[in-house]
């Protein structure tokens, strides 16, 4: 039997001889360097795998950052918060989707100004380090940005109230370079229903549809975290692209309105679709979900308190929930939270659909995150816990990153073939 030290010089031998650049030999020296550091046949195959393959996480809030009064650097490790280059680097984290996000109940031409100024933030944010990070559009631009060894930046806009009830918002949204919508946020839009509201309107309205068929035209994903089940259904029935949910997890583990029911999760697969699952405590672990909606009255009412407190500010939202969260930790009201219930749910999920339909949608920055997954740099951890599951390469890189390229490539190819037919 082969020392696990010689099958990893091996390939990455191998490797070498067939890289045809320089970044790619240089992170394979660096998983070498790794290997011999880490007698762990596991440990070494895993961080192998995970720094040369898509990590690509669908729901970030770090936007919200960019809006604010105290200064925020993208370039700089920081103290606080989860994202940033150096933080991502470390966590071999090579795709994010930074989120659009305002509040659920802001609507009309002030909705439409305020997310035309957060794509705004996250261009201008991201093009200040072009040798690290790149704005990307389509799965070429972010294969493009992978060879150069650099992070591809997407966007994501996070509630349908943000075009404001006007159509063409969706083909200017698409032109800036937004890859998927969420039909609503925490409340219900005038056209579509919010998994945390009263529903009132039955689900998706004809308009609502229309939306849907609109984001297929222009290549955005349609994004299903936070609608209620019936609007997923009718989602799921119009469109003509695979669906995502960009930051949701497994209700049948922990039994929150945010998460999905087995049910959805097979009819989204079934359709070519991918749960990217979300870290969030009160959506992984049940014993902390019925905790803090003891402690606090549930999510939807804690965050109509803080609305009164913080107005509109986005970080004073981040910074007293944490602190609120943190006093009922203290007090022993909350229990402790750790990082492999996020396995745990991705387990769960491909146990049930298979390894093509499962991702990650981490929502750093914007929700509480459990012990040992606290940053960006943590992530290679999944990968090993997964390989120790027994997982095979490809499930994980699946996984990782390659199943939202999948369904990004499909909703390019449904808007190509409806532009062709109906230019
Ligand atoms: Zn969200």
């Amino acid at each position: 039997m082969r020392s696990a030290r010689a099958i990893v010089t091996f390939v990455s031998a191998v490797a070498f001889l067939f890289a045809a650049n320089g970044v790619v030999r240089l992170q394979h020296a660096k998983a070498d360097a790794y290997a011999s550091a880490h007698p762990d046949d596991i440990a070494a195959r895993a961080h192998k795998l995970h720094f040369s393959t898509y990590v690509i996480d669908t729901h970030d809030d770090t936007t919200q950052r960019f809006l604010s009064k105290s200064p925020f650097d993208l370039s700089k490790r920081n103290a606080d918060g989860s994202i940033d280059i150096p933080r991502m680097k470390e966590g071999g984290m090579n795709g994010i989707f930074f989120s659009i996000w305002i509040d659920g109940k802001t609507m009309g031409p002030e909705a439409i100004k305020q997310a035309l100024d957060q794509i705004d933030l996250v261009r201008t944010n991201v093009a200040k380090y072009p040798k690290d990070i790149v704005l990307a559009r389509t799965v070429e631009d972010v294969r493009h940005a992978h060879s150069q060894n650099k992070i591809a930046a997407l966007m994501g806009v996070e509630g349908g109230h943000m075009i404001g009830n006007d159509i063409h918002i969706v083909n200017i949204f698409a032109d800036l370079g937004v890859r998927y919508m969420t039909l609503s946020h925490f409340y219900n839009t005038e056209w579509s229903d919010s998994s945390t509201d009263k529903p009132t309107h039955n689900g998706l309205t004809d308009f609502g549809k229309d939306v849907v068929r609109e984001m297929n035209r222009q290549g955005i994903i349609v994004d299903i975290s936070h609608v209620s089940d019936k609007t997923f259904y009718d989602a799921l029935e119009v469109s003509k692209a695979p669906l995502f949910a960009s930051h949701s997890s497994c209700r049948a583990l922990c039994d929150h309105p945010r998460d999905m029911s087995d049910d959805m999760i097979k009819a989204l697969a079934a359709k070519g679709g991918v749960i990217q699952i979300n870290y969030e405590k009160s959506f992984i672990d049940q014993a902390y979900k019925d905790a803090y909606a003891k402690a606090s009255g549930g999510v939807v009412q804690h965050l109509d308190e803080l609305k009164k407190k913080c107005g509109d500010d986005g970080e004073c939202f981040e910074r007293e929930m944490k602190k609120d969260e943190e006093k009922l930790i203290a007090e022993g009201k909350l229990p402790h939270v750790t990082w492999e219930k996020v396995i745990e749910h991705i387990d769960h999920a491909v146990k049930l659909v298979g390894a093509d339909h499962v991702g990650l949608g981490s929502d750093f920055d914007g929700a509480n995150m459990p012990e040992g997954l606290e940053d960006a740099s943590k992530l290679p951890k999944i990968t090993e816990a997964l390989m120790r599951k027994g997982y095979s390469d490809s499930d994980i890189r699946k996984i990782l990153g390659e199943n939202t390229l999948r369904v990004m490539e499909a909703a390019e190819k449904v808007s190509a073939e409806m532009k062709a037919q109906n230019p």
